[in-house]
């Protein structure tokens, strides 16, 4: 008899899986703590249960995705550029492609005054709201829509497939969209990365609890191979995350509140919390060792990356030719 709110894995499929982890919300106040199992078939980790996660709502509030204009405009077109060179490094130089989880558009916008043909998925109406280029565009859950089979040459995923309930049924319905040359491009944090495995419960990209799956390369793969994609190539450095996921992560193991300068950052505006000598002392730290911190955080992002331990890794996939 299956525990209530035990999840099978969605890879093999077994029941069975030993604890992992456990840490909090940071962008709650509420203290539960939230369960990383590992899988005992193929060694997926993964939130257990996810019950809680049905309001969505509640964890997906809408500054979750809130952008920083003034602070970060040129970090950004410079990480949307990281994102274009990726695309087009693999292969592709135009064509039509579909970017799930795609926020207000901005990777599309980029990819559009490039010569290709754009369309986005984002289930969010908020963001959608923000969108200043609403065409093609869907605020809708991509297996809703029903793109017609073999409509894309590229569909990418940037930090998306943490987030699903059924991860595998999405990257079967991408393989159904995808032409038989197609590419995948997703990006996902490694929970075997070497800033993950220095950090354990303080590292900046476990974002329990709404990040269910933790993958590895290994078990990304696993994923992949089930769901008909074969991995072409795995990037372990990023500059849009890497350095960033180090840098925040070494205040959070300095006792930092969890992930405070990221909030402040992509916010604008941080909730009260603990208690103002807790407060006091992340602020401190976080201005006296900010600067200091940059580059020691680069420096590991380098050498966690060409020991192929990258805290976000990026994978491209292709569609695996049909068998029988
Ligand atoms: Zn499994």
């Amino acid at each position: 008899m299956k525990i209530a709110g035990n999840i099978a894995c969605p890879i093999c499929s077994l029941s069975d899986n030993e604890f992992f982890l456990s840490g909090r919300d940071y962008l709650s106040s509420y203290t539960r703590r939230f369960t990383l199992v590992k899988c005992a078939g193929c060694g997926l980790i993964y939130l257990n249960p996810q019950k809680e996660l049905e309001d969505a709502q509640a964890l997906y509030r809408p500054d979750y995705y809130r952008s920083v204009k003034k602070v970060s405009r040129i970090l950004e077109a410079l990480f949307l550029q990281e994102r274009k060179g990726i695309v087009e490094g693999s292969g592709k130089s135009s064509g039509t492609m579909l970017d799930i989880g795609c926020g207000t558009g901005e990777f599309l916008k980029i990819m559009k005054a490039g010569g290709w043909e754009t369309a986005g998925v984002d289930p969010s109406e908020e963001r959608n709201k923000r969108s200043t280029d609403d065409n093609k565009i869907y605020s809708a859950d991509l297996m809703e829509i029903k793109f017609g089979e073999q409509s894309f040459d590229v569909i990418t995923l940037w930090q998306v497939l943490e987030h699903l309930p059924d991860p595998d049924r999405y990257l079967a319905e991408t393989h159904r969209l995808l032409k038989k040359d197609g590419i995948l491009v997703l990006s996902v944090p490694n929970i075997n990365s070497l800033q993950a495995r220095l950090s354990g419960a303080r590292w900046f990209n476990l974002d329990l609890p709404r990040h269910r799956w933790q993958f590895t390369p290994e078990t990304l793969q696993k994923m992949l191979d089930k769901t008909a994609f074969r991995l072409k190539e795995i990037k372990h450095f990023s500059l849009e995350y890497n350095p960033f996921g180090w840098w925040q992560s070494i205040l959070n193991l300095l006792g930092c509140e969890m992930n405070f300068a990221y909030k402040f950052l992509k916010r604008g505006v941080v909730q009260k919390g603990g208690s103002p000598a807790a407060r006091f002392y992340t602020i401190l730290c976080t201005v006296l060792l900010g600067v200091p911190l940059l580059l020691p955080a680069f420096v590991l992002s380098f050498i966690e990356s060409a020991l192929s331990r990258g805290g976000i890794v990026t994978v491209i996939a292709q569609r695996r030719p049909e068998e029988g």
